[in-house]
């Protein structure tokens, strides 16, 4: 087999066929030579062009050449074939007796390699004193490679005693024989004062010199300094260039980093695609930021089309990995059945990994599962214990619940004193629930001086952050101008903010405003729209009010049938004025048969919680003995106890029982001064009655004082 060298004497590069230039020097003439002429350097130097080319089992054949010449680089490169499985089989026994070989020529790099099979147990026993002595030697001789490890072993502490400064001196001279992972690792002592005083641009400026060697993580931590502004100016391009280097290289830090860049469009053009491929590609290497990511792609449909059980595929590899942000999320996945089987128990098992790593988010939703018993038995201690432990770490949502806790007492001797002081740290820290609940202490003056003024801006703050409690109560102080000058408009402004969030009451307290055009202009088919969406939710307010709507065939086509049906519903559920409405429908027989039995069990119903409106009607019962057997005490009764809320037509009733004496003795001071308060209400001819009693006060006057004079006597 013939070979070919380069004809120029300082060059002497040997080809196996003849190039038409040197790749070496640039030389343009080569000469003939044969096999036996080959040094044990040209057989080195063929090996490499061989592993170039990826023509492996070529590079084992020229390395063994080299070796069996006794050349120490031809021994190491064929140790390295054994490592790595290059054209043979890998057997690290065989590599490490090579490098043992070659190390006892005094060939350091050989040596370094050594050391660095006992520091990691490669084809021989792990042994790291014995590793830390190779490195010793190796970098004592001015090896960067052995410089490096021995750095690492004393930062670590393998082998001896860590010694960060001694890590640092070593870092730093491989660092300037300019060994890449030296000036990275030497970049990050600066960056972090390890071994060192801190210095940033120092830091930097090491990072740079790996960096331009095409060092991935040196230029990942470049890309860094350079998104930061820390050591370098602030610049998104120069990030993206140094993060794009490493990540083209596959360094997965970098890809995520990248990734970031395009999910936000720092730097570069916003793409939720390109970002996601990245993420992709990191977590293809099992690392779980790139797995986390991926998931919250999938599951968010970030740039990838939504896929829950991908997402929960992802999640699960970074869980696995240590991350508990990735436990909490599958956790969260198993909470609500996306993308797996629903299950409380799993939820719990997740949430409890990552909250015992710390995840504030994790310890809320486990502290949550506890409090409520779901996966785990309800243990209002257990669950306060977590969300304190959330709120050590100041996260907002823990803080609220620690508040809500003494705000209740749940798990705690309610204290809201105490709750204040918690839901302030949170409000404080921007949680909307926190500055709505806030609130509502100031507007109650719980736990805390009452001051609608505070009141109205917490509020506020809750509201503009969104929060839909909030905004009904800010509307509810601007209704009554309480804290805030009375303005309907900004009343409804914001009910209708907070009812487009779905809240209930926020939609109701909108339908109402529509109904009697207040803020808006009056339009009761909006207030059936708004009442119709509050009673679908079951709401007693809403449904009440859209039973009364199609009674009375506003902003909807009268109909019966529907207000009895929503009646019903807003009744059983106990709403007072929706059975008193139910009972009139049966009392009269209006969409419902006549049943005034009926009637009198829903005016109990509502009498009973004190509406003076079932109250009335009761008696009103008891006083015709529909329903119920005739009774003038019972009826007087119910009268009495409306009265007391200065019902109208119980005024009327009572007093007609006073002048006529039905169910109490006749009075008619009595009944006159009842008629006249009815009066004041404008009820009926409650006035005209009034007056006839008045005039013929002169004589039942007498007679009365008559009768009580005669009495006492
Ligand atoms: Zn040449």
């Amino acid at each position: 087999m013939e070979f070919y060298r380069c004809e120029n004497p300082e060059c002497g590069y040997v080809a196996e066929e003849e190039p038409d230039v040197c790749p070496r020097c640039g030389g343009a003439f080569f000469h003939t030579l044969d096999e036996e002429e080959l040094t044990a350097g040209d057989w080195v130097s063929l090996g490499g062009q061989a592993v170039d080319d990826g023509r492996d089992t070529d590079a084992l054949a020229c390395y063994q050449r080299a070796a069996a010449m006794g050349d120490p680089l031809g021994t190491t490169n064929l140790g390295w074939c054994f490592e790595s499985g290059v054209g043979v089989r890998e057997d690290p026994r065989q590599a490490a007796i090579l490098y043992a070989q070659a190390a006892s020529r005094e060939y350091l790099p050989a040596l370094t390699n050594l050391g660095y099979c006992y520091a990691c147990g490669i084809g021989v026993e792990r042994d790291a004193v014995r590793a830390l002595e190779c490195f010793r030697k190796a970098a004592g001789r001015g090896h960067p490679r052995g410089q490096f490890l021995l750095a690492e072993a004393l930062r670590r502490g393998e082998g001896t005693a860590a010694d960060e400064g001694e890590a640092f001196r070593w870092y730093r001279s491989a660092a300037w024989l300019g060994y890449p992972p030296a000036q990275t690792e030497l970049g990050r002592c600066l960056e972090f004062g390890v071994g060192t005083e801190s210095d940033l641009r120092q830091a930097a400026m090491w990072y740079r010199a790996a960096a331009e060697q095409g060092h991935a993580p040196g230029q990942c931590c470049l890309g860094f300094c350079c998104e930061s502004g820390r050591g370098v100016e602030q610049s998104w391009e120069e990030a993206v260039r140094w993060y794009r280097a490493a990540a083209s290289q596959g360094y997965p830090r970098a890809q995520c980093n990248l990734a970031w860049c395009y999910e936000n469009g720092r730097g570069v053009k916003q793409s939720a695609e390109q970002a996601a491929e990245l993420y992709r590609r990191a977590a293809e290497q099992g690392y779980a930021r790139g797995e986390l990511s991926m998931g919250l792609c999938c599951e968010q449909g970030r740039g990838v089309p939504v896929d829950l059980e991908q997402a929960a595929v992802w999640y699960r590899a970074a869980a696995e990995h240590g991350d508990e942000d990735g436990a909490c999320c599958l956790g969260y996945l198993y909470e609500n059945g996306e993308g797996v089987e629903q299950s409380w128990e799993e939820a719990v098992r997740w949430y409890t990994q990552a909250a015992e790593s710390g995840s504030a988010r994790a310890q809320c939703n486990l502290a949550w599962c506890c409090e409520h018993g779901k996966g785990t038995e309800p243990d209002l201690k257990a669950a306060l214990e977590w969300y304190r432990k959330a709120a050590d770490q100041g996260d907002p949502r823990g803080l609220f619940c620690v508040a809500r806790a003494y705000d209740y007492g749940f798990g705690v001797e309610q204290d809201s004193a105490e709750a204040v002081r918690w839901y302030i740290r949170s409000a404080d820290a921007g949680f909307p629930p926190a500055q709505c609940d806030l609130g509502v202490c100031y507007e109650r003056g719980e736990g805390v001086r009452q001051d609608y003024a505070a009141a109205a801006k917490l509020y506020r703050r809750a509201a503009e952050g969104g929060n839909a409690p909030g905004q009904c109560n800010l509307g509810y102080l601007y209704e009554i101008g309480r804290g805030v000058e009375q303005d309907w408009a900004e009343a409804a402004r914001w009910y209708g903010a907070a009812a487009l969030q779905g809240l209930a009451r926020a939609q109701c307290n909108l339908a109402w405003c529509y109904e009697y055009g207040k803020g808006v202009e009056q339009s009761p088919r909006r207030a059936v729209y708004w009442y119709r969406k509050a009673a679908e939710q079951k709401d007693l307010r809403g449904m009440f009010s859209l039973g009364a709507c199609y009674k009375r065939g506003e902003g909807v086509s009268q109909d019966w049938e529907q207000a009895v049906y929503w009646y019903t519903q807003a009744a059983d559920g106990g709403y007072a004025a929706a059975q008193c409405n139910l009972g009139v429908c049966y009392e009269r027989g209006e969409g419902v048969g006549k049943d005034c039995a009926r009637a009198a069990e829903l005016y109990r119903a509502a009498a009973e919680q004190g509406d003076p409106v079932g109250q009335c009607n009761l008696g009103y019962l008891y006083e015709l003995g529909e329903g119920v057997s005739q009774s003038w005490e019972t009826a007087v009764y119910w009268y009495r106890k409306a009265v007391e809320r200065e019902h109208p037509r119980a005024q009327y009733h009572l007093a007609w029982c006073y002048e006529h004496g039905k169910g109490v003795r006749r009075d008619r001071q009595q009944a006159m001064e009842l008629y006249e308060s009815a009066a004041r209400q404008d009820y009926q001819d409650a006035a005209e009655r009034a007056a006839h009693l008045r005039q013929s006060r002169g004589l039942s006057g007498f007679w009365d004082g008559l009768l009580s004079g005669w009495r006492h006597t």
